[in-house]
């Protein structure tokens, strides 16, 4: 028998897996994935190649080339870094939480000088201050701008439209480097539109893959970049993949059961329909808002205009580690919430809700989050949370 409080993990039915990324791989990924390993320089591969080529122009919205990369986002941040600069330039490194902070760092680690512009977590990239910084910059010192599209660590969507108005108002012709590795295939993302000269993101979120390959997009002002920069690469340079890739190889063995899976992915996300998936997102993110303030907790992200469709950063009652319930809440009812981390760690709960989910499974993910609050010793009033996401789900056709 139980005794009071002890766990209740059990292996049976669907894990609750309410991180922001890596998210669940629906079965049809999973099966996609499941074939023999094919000659990665015959001719089946090659026409493999290509449709994931094609299928990700048109999930990142660019008629640029795209680069991959067995990997992770975190080495996607060092192709985007090491293609396109030289030891010595300088970059306005936007930071607004943890991954920004890595991103940063990555530059850092080349020898590329930083100007910071430093906000609070919560807050998005104001598009003002680039927009002043540039100005300032009468020289054209500044080789590049650093941002990070949609904020794993806070739950907050920059608007990377707004900054490269402000780029273009202020007439600088610095790179925009854009990190959208929680944000792909989930929140609208226009790279072309956008004049983003190069995207990052990884297969883990939006994707519904597992883990392990960097994902990039180039503009052809970062392809011209690229022929001068001077940072050190040679696994990571992706001259050698563009030209392989042209007749449909790497110049590396490739990941090939992802490629199985991420050909899949697009298919779903085509058959689904991108805007359809974008408005799915906006959807799940609103009732997980609502369930929160009707458990009567408080969201990181200040302001509205930038909350994240692909997570909800929530801030840990006074007095309470998020640590330590996320640790109960797995415990007691086998579910992964994510951490705060950085400057929140402690202070912060994140519920993900991106990727391959629907209504009922995101309600499942709520009605544990009040259970496992409400047992951790926060008083929360039950079924709150769920009637409010209910309520909305039930009137916003
Ligand atoms: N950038 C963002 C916005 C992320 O959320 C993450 C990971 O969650 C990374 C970069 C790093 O990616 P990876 O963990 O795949 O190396």
């Amino acid at each position: 028998m139980l005794g009071a409080g002890a766990a209740r993990v059990t292996p049976s039915g669907r894990p609750f897996l309410q991180i922001p990324g890596p998210t669940l791989v629906p079965e049809r990924i999973t099966r996609a994935m499941s074939q023999s390993i094919i000659d990665h320089r015959g001719p089946r591969f090659a026409a493999l190649v290509h449709e994931c080529l094609d299928g990700l122009k048109r999930i990142f919205q660019t008629g640029g080339h795209i680069l991959l990369f067995p990997g992770s986002g975190t080495g996607a941040w060092e192709v985007a870094v090491v293609n396109t600069l030289s030891p010595g330039d300088r970059v306005l490194a936007c930071v607004n939480g943890h991954f920004a902070t890595g991103f940063a760092r990555t530059a850092a680690a080349y020898g590329i000088e930083l100007e910071r512009l430093d906000v609070p977590y919560g807050d998005g990239i104001p598009a003002d201050q680039v927009g002043a910084r540039l100005s300032a910059d009468a020289a054209h010192q500044l080789r590049a701008v650093l941002v990070v599209h949609n904020e794993t660590s806070t739950g907050v969507t920059s608007d990377i439209a707004a900054i490269r108005n402000a780029m273009d108002a202020a007439h600088h012709p610095a790179l925009l480097l854009v990190d959208t590795v929680s944000s792909l295939a989930s929140i609208d993302y226009r790279m072309d539109e956008w004049g983003v000269d190069v995207t990052l993101t990884g297969p883990q979120k939006g994707l519904m893959l597992p883990p392990g390959m960097a994902i990039l997009a180039a503009s052809e002002k970062a392809i011209t970049a690229s022929e001068k920069a001077r940072c050190p690469r040679s696994y990571w340079d992706w001259t050698p993949v563009i030209e392989r890739n042209k007749r449909g190889e790497f110049p590396y063995t490739p990941a090939t059961s992802l490629l199985f899976g991420l050909r899949e992915s697009l298919l779903m996300l085509a058959e689904e329909g991108l805007s359809n998936v974008f408005e799915r997102h906006a959807r799940l993110a609103e009732a997980c808002r609502r369930a929160v303030r009707a458990l009567g907790l408080e969201l990181l992200c200040r302001n509205p205009a930038e909350y994240s469709n692909t997570l909800t950063a929530v801030r840990m009652p006074a007095g309470r580690n998020s640590d330590e319930y996320i640790a109960h809440a797995w415990k007691t009812l086998n579910l992964s919430l994510g951490v705060g981390l950085g400057e929140v760690k402690g202070s912060v709960f994140r519920i993900g809700h991106l990727g391959s989910l629907n209504e009922l499974e995101l309600l499942g993910g709520l009605a544990g989050v009040e259970m496992t609050l409400k047992s951790f010793g926060v008083d929360v009033p039950l079924g709150a949370g769920l009637a409010a996401a209910e309520q909305y789900l039930v009137s916003a056709t």
